[in-house]
């Protein structure tokens, strides 16, 4: 303890630091990006990111000699948050559409194409042709059913789960073979485990506004910034847009720290002589926030005014249960293992795209292990002219946390043995695609692991998120970021940041 106490104090500034200094704790897009907009209002900025790069669950990695996403690859265009931030950043014209082929959905019984026009795989119009062969006549009959049902039934519950709200209003076919597979794909979760109101903000409000489900999907399609295209992506990966990122805040001057784990935050006065547990916010004066530091052998201490905790929401409460104990009854679930396996092979028949931009496996299919495969380069235009004809790049993923523990068995990664998951992933290709993929054709492969990356959004989710942000109000100077708190995906993380720092900013210009 005196060491490390000994440490601190030398890495520790000798006066006050100025009292708009802020500190960021998680370097993923929601900390890049309140920092940026806290150094642009006029702060003075620190960040520490316990990984060696930036970025968080926008990674890059490099297979086969291509650079390559090896977290996110693309962004909802339901709202224009991601696409005015690469504006900003200078990146308008690498926006890029996805090939409108669209992807499949594998069902017991074989592919059949994914309806386009969906939210979460709900169908907005029952008569397009590929909601009747997904459905089927029987399924297409009951889902209709919704357009005839009062408007209260799913959203008068206080919480529902994704399944029992699509369940009550469209029936079990749509759930069980358009909702699950998205829901798997994009959450890595059982849609009966997953909160709508946080997966799909706004749906239940739309049945009420437009009265049936079918109807509150299609408002919600025609008010995204594109209609009629769910998703965009940046020519050179989404992992251009941290790099981008990195060099304006760079430039801006802000203080940088990768590889700085926070071990513990807490408020301090002038020295720092009690050990953090001592320590309680007691609703007493406003003091500065101190954050403890690690970066190998070294520790260290950072003060500041304002303090935005941008990590994982298992990390955010544990780090702030020291000073704000009535948060941790709502700490959320860690969020499920994946394990995202990248082939890159040199296959000229894939040039026909056969299942167009990949494939989402329903739950219940025998015998094929993935929950979902992208076909990266059928996908993007981009990435098939930098890798040329005959060679492409299949991502498979693998992993979801399912409500029946039989299940998550048998879907959990941990049921892999990690050296099984590239033949594995080549047998699940070579299936969902229809055309042998062989150990023989692969440049390179890559498997990436995504330990609790995602966050859970269980049923009751989003009241916790109410209940945490409310008592996290309650303490001057304090902002919570991230996927946990503005639900998971880059147009939710980037506009719900945004959101939250300039509402930290007015407060401090009225304090
Ligand atoms: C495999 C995968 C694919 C995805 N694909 C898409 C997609 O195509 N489109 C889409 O919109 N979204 C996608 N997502 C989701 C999207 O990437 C996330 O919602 C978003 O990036 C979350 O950003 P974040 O900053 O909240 O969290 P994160 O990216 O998780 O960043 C949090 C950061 O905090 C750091 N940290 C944690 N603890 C500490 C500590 N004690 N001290 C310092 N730093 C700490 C972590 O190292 C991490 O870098 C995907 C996610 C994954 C995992």
């Amino acid at each position: 303890m005196e060491n490390r106490r000994l440490a601190a104090k030398a890495h520790r500034p000798k006066s006050h630091p100025a009292p708009n200094h802020a500190v960021v704790v998680g370097g993923g897009i929601a900390g890049l990006i309140a920092a940026r907009d806290l150094q642009a209002a006029g702060f003075s900025v620190s960040i520490y990111e316990a990984a060696a790069t930036w970025g968080g669950c926008v990674a890059s990695h490099e297979v086969a000699g291509e650079l390559l996403d090896a977290g996110a690859e693309s962004f909802a265009t339901r709202n224009t948050a991601v696409a005015d931030l690469a504006t900003e950043l200078g990146l308008a014209e690498k926006i890029v559409e996805p090939n409108p082929a669209g992807a499949s959905v594998w069902l017991p019984e074989g592919p059949v194409p994914l309806p386009r026009t969906g939210v979460l795989g709900i169908p907005s119009d029952l008569n397009a042709p590929e909601v009747r062969a997904a459905l089927g006549a029987s399924g297409v009959l009951r889902a209709a059913l919704d357009a005839k049902m009062p408007a209260t039934i799913g959203t008068t519950e206080a919480v529902s789960s994704v399944a029992d709200l699509v369940r009550a209003r469209m029936g079990k076919r749509v759930l069980e073979r358009l909702v699950a597979p998205v829901v798997a794909g994009v959450h890595s979760a059982d849609a009966e485990l997953l909160d709508v109101d946080m997966v799909a903000p706004g749906l239940r409000a739309g049945i009420r506004e437009h009265g049936s489900l079918a109807a509150a999907v299609a408002a919600q399609r025609a008010g995204g910034s594109k209609p009629g295209s769910a998703v965009a992506g940046l020519a050179g990966g989404m992992h251009t847009l941290v790099s981008a990122l990195v060099a304006d805040l760079k430039a801006a001057g802000v203080s940088m720290h990768a590889g700085h784990r926070i071990k513990a935050v807490y408020r301090g006065d002038t020295e720092i002589d009690e050990t953090p547990a001592e320590k309680r916010y007691d609703g007493g004066a406003p003091s500065r926030w101190i954050v403890d530091w690690e970066h190998g052998t070294e520790r260290g201490f950072d003060g500041a005014g304002l303090l935005v905790v941008a990590t994982d929401g298992p990390t955010a409460v544990k780090l702030l249960g020291v000073e704000l104990p009535q948060l941790l009854p709502f700490a959320p679930a860690p969020g499920p293992d994946v394990r995202l396996v990248t082939l890159v092979v040199d296959v000229p028949e894939l040039d026909s795209a056969p299942r167009g931009t990949g494939v989402l496996v329903a739950p219940g299919v025998a015998g094929i292990k993935a929950k979902a495969l992208t076909h990266a380069t059928a996908k993007w235009a981009w990435l098939a002219d930098a890798t040329g004809p005959g060679t492409h790049v299949l991502r498979l993923s693998y992993g979801r946390a399912a409500r029946n523990p039989a299940d998550a068995v048998r879907l959990t990664p941990s049921s892999f043995r990690e050296e099984d998951l590239v033949p594995t992933a080549l047998a699940d290709a070579s299936a969902l695609l229809g055309i042998e993929v062989t150990e023989a054709d692969l440049l390179g492969s890559d498997v990436v692991r995504w330990t609790g990356a995602l966050p859970f959004a269980a049923v009751g989710h989003q009241g916790k998120i109410a209940k945490v942000q409310a008592l996290a109000g309650e303490v001057p100077g304090l902002v919570l970021a991230g996927g946990w708190i503005s639900g998971n995906g880059l147009a939710a993380v980037v506009g719900g940041t945004r959101r939250a720092i300039r509402a930290a900013v007015d407060t401090a210009r009225r304090v």
